[in-house]
């Protein structure tokens, strides 16, 4: 498959075992705010349901998630059948593919979206038509432009991604700009909004599209409970949709593709709202804290929504990536979005925002 031979590959954050490898270093002593990963970690109930679970391993798990699409769909208002698992919401972005794309078809993306729409667009033979972001004059810049994405709409186009918010760029798309989107973009197309960030998100402006799945049937949401949740090493998350949809995406799902630990888990992490409470106070302090350290560098920041924040530190980000791996310290550079000179760092504790702040000055 040429198109597959043309992927590049995902870049995934470096695990901080592989830098303690290489650095003879401690792992304890590592510093990762490459991933978006919550600091805080899992739930402890998810922590106890996953203990007792442990038992059940030698069991296939429930293929069709009944207990946690029970939760969720008490908790969103929504039915269990336009409920959709996935091995992680990337499993639901390439169901989607699968779905709805392949060869002689298109999807739109922005420009700066997440680098995981054109390896599942590429890998299923589709081409990615990518619109230009905003360059600051008419909405936020390198956020999403909603009418130029409206107008790379092709023939052949059958979907379209909107992260909201997106990653590595914070930005975020408000409920008038997609209301609008929704209701101009042509029925036959898929909107997928992809809100992994969802939880944390803080603004009055910021749309629950969840509410408008009813009068779109075109609309694909997908979470996940890797980011405010803390389960991203378990793999799971989630689409709502109408459940026509939902039918088409679980037809091609893999039976089994999420784990009995991970269901267990999400099912006792989404009752825990004490944890998800605190979570959401240490990333609004922790932004604030990487905010003020960049203004009083003086250095230009994209202002986020999300669990992380992207940085302009004025030259090669790969050089100071690499300079901040040697002081023990992972965040992400961002050259393979054409960001050369910015690096994506995570919000993590007040201390680690802290290890970070200062190897950055020792860097600089
Ligand atoms: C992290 C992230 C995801 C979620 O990935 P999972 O597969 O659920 O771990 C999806 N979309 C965006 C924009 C992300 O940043």
């Amino acid at each position: 498959m040429p198109a597959v031979l043309d992927l590049m590959p995902y870049q995934p954050g470096k695990p901080i075992e592989s830098l303690a490898r290489e650095l003879g270093l401690d792992a304890g002593k590592i510093v990762k705010l490459a991933s978006n990963e919550n600091p805080l970690g899992p739930s402890p109930k998810a922590l106890a349901t996953m203990q007792a679970s442990l038992q059940e391993v030698a069991r296939y798990p429930d293929g069709n998630g009944y207990l946690l699409k029970q939760k969720l769909a008490e908790k969103l208002n929504v039915a269990m059948d336009q409920i959709t698992l996935g091995n992680g919401s990337n499993d639901v972005l390439d169901l989607i593919a699968r779905v709805f794309l392949g060869p002689g078809r298109s999807a739109v993306f922005s420009q700066y979206a997440f680098a995981v729409y054109p390896i599942s667009v590429q890998a299923v033979g589709a081409e990615a038509r990518i619109a230009p972001a905003h360059d600051g004059r008419r909405g936020p810049a390198y956020g999403h432009d909603m009418t130029a994405m409206l107008d790379q709409v092709a023939e052949n186009t059958t979907v379209i991604f909107i992260a909201n918010p997106n990653n590595p760029t914070g930005t975020y798309v408000t409920q008038t700009e997609l209301g609008n989107f929704l209701q101009a973009l042509p029925e036959r197309v898929i909107a997928v909004v992809d809100e992994a960030y969802f939880e944390y998100v803080e603004r009055g402006d910021y749309p629950d599209s969840c509410q408008w799945l009813s009068r779109f049937p075109n609309l694909i949401v997908t979470r996940t409970f890797s980011k405010a949740y803390g389960l991203a090493g378990l793999r799971i998350g989630y689409a709502l949709s109408n459940p026509q949809l939902a039918d088409l995406l679980n037809r091609v799902r893999q039976p089994f593709n999420v784990n009995g630990m991970a269901l267990a888990a999400a099912a006792a992490a989404i009752e825990d709202d004490d944890h998800l409470r605190a979570s959401r106070n240490i990333n609004r302090e922790g932004m604030v804290q990487l905010e003020e350290a960049f203004e009083r560098r003086g250095l230009n920041y994209i202002p986020s929504v999300g669990n992380f924040i992207t940085v302009d530190i004025g030259r090669d980000g790969d050089l100071i990536f690499q300079a901040l791996l040697r002081e023990g310290v992972i965040v992400r550079p961002v050259a393979n979005y054409g960001m050369p000179r910015h690096l994506r760092v995570s919000v993590g504790t007040r201390a680690e925002n802290q290890t970070f702040i200062d190897a950055l000055d020792c860097v600089l």
